[in-house]
Parts: structure tokens; C-alpha cells; sequence
């Protein structure tokens, strides 16, 4: 099985995918976890990717490329792709790598949450994980980015029918239930 989880900052997707990946045997692929391990070891290229994700914007299409694929390539019992794609043309790209490769996603969960509480849980988190990205300057920009770049591609999977909606309000073990609720309803 193929997944990916799509929502706005701080609606939980990182928690979701972890807790799908154990109960399934996916390999979680997060793009943002990915990036914030390149930043944080010093390389030049590490060193631009700092600063993107202190200012909130997207890294450019060829960053996420590199730094996806292998991990696309490795996943041999199926992956749940966390944070990618953001934006029609990332989208367009997993479609064609897909394809080439012999893959296809199963279903797109998408985790909504009101933007209030984006920008709430966002400010807590930022007093106690201390992310370089969750000032209130770049929360404001990566909200504005992913309704303007990301709800489209949302849209696309929709129209396609492979668009799971859960509410990401609740605490976490009632979200984790309903999604393994419904992605056993589609098995079944
Ligand atoms: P996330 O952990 O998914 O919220 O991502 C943190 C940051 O990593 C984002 O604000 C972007 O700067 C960068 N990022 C993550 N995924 C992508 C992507 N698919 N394309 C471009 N930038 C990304």
C-alpha cells in the first residue's frame, strides 16, 4: 500500500503517518524531516536549505527530487509520502515517477483543521520543539503557501476520487482510529 497525508502545519500528519507506518510496515517518507536532516548537517547545500525553511518557503522542485526518489526507490513494501506533494508541479512529477516505476497511490488522507488552530498548535509547539520554522512570521507564510499552492493539488486528488478526508481536531488515538476505520472499509 501507497499513501500519502496532506494537511495544513500543525494539523498532525507527522504523528498519523508515524503511527500508519507502524501499523502497516510503510516507510515513512517525510519531506520535511528529510530537509530539516540535510539542514542540519553542515553541507553547502544544507546551508541554503536552512535558510528556505527558517523563512517558511518551499525548497526548490530539484531539492525535493534529490532528496525523495531513493527514498521512494528503497521503500519496497509501500511508503506514506508526509508533506509532498505542495505545490501541481511536485504533483505532476510523483504522477510520472510513479508511473515509470510500476507504482500507484492508494489513497490521499487529507487531515483538515481550521487555520486558528494551525496557527495555535504551531505556537505552542514552537516553545517546546524550538523549530527554527514556527516563528510567527514564517507559520504565517507556510499557511499562506499551503492554501494557496497545496489546496490545489488537494483538489486534483479529490476530483480523482483518491481523497480521504478525517477531521484533525480530536486528540490523537481518536484521528488514528478513524483512519484505520476508514482505509479498512476501502481493503474490505
Ligand atoms: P513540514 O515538516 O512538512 O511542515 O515541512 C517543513 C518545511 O520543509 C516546509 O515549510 C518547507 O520549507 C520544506 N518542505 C517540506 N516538504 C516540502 C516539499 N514537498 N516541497 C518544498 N518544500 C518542502
Amino acid at each position: 500500500m501507497n499513501l500519502i497525508i496532506l494537511g495544513p502545519q500543525g494539523s498532525g500528519k507527522g504523528t498519523q503517518a508515524n503511527l500508519l507506518s507502524n501499523k502497516y510496515g510503510l516507510k515513512h517518507i517525510s519531506s520535511g524531516e528529510l530537509l530539516r536532516q540535510e539542514a542540519s548537517s553542515g553541507s553547502d547545500k544544507g546551508q541554503i536549505i536552512k535558510k528556505i525553511l527558517e523563512r517558511g518557503e518551499l525548497v526548490p522542485f530539484e531539492t525535493i527530487v534529490d532528496v525523495l526518489e531513493p527514498e521512494m526507490r528503497s521503500a519496497k513494501k509501500g511508503f506514506i509520502l508526509d508533506g509532498t506533494p505542495r505545490d501541481i508541479k511536485q504533483a505532476e512529477y510523483l504522477d510520472w515517477f510513479l508511473k515509470e516505476n510500476d507504482l500507484n497511490i492508494d489513497k490521499v488522507i487529507l487531515l483538515e483543521i481550521p487555520r486558528e488552530t494551525s496557527f495555535e498548535r504551531l505556537s505552542k509547539r514552537a516553545l517546546i520543539e524550538h523549530r527554527t520554522d514556527d516563528t510567527p512570521e514564517a507559520i504565517n507564510e507556510r499557511l499562506s503557501i499551503y492554501e494557496k499552492n497545496t489546496l490545489p493539488v488537494v483538489e486534483n486528488y479529490r476530483r480523482q476520487g483518491k481523497l480521504l478526508v478525517v477531521d484533525g481536531t480530536p486528540d490523537i488515538d481518536s484521528i488514528f482510529k478513524e483512519l484505520v476505520t476508514k482505509l479498512q472499509t476501502l481493503a474490505s
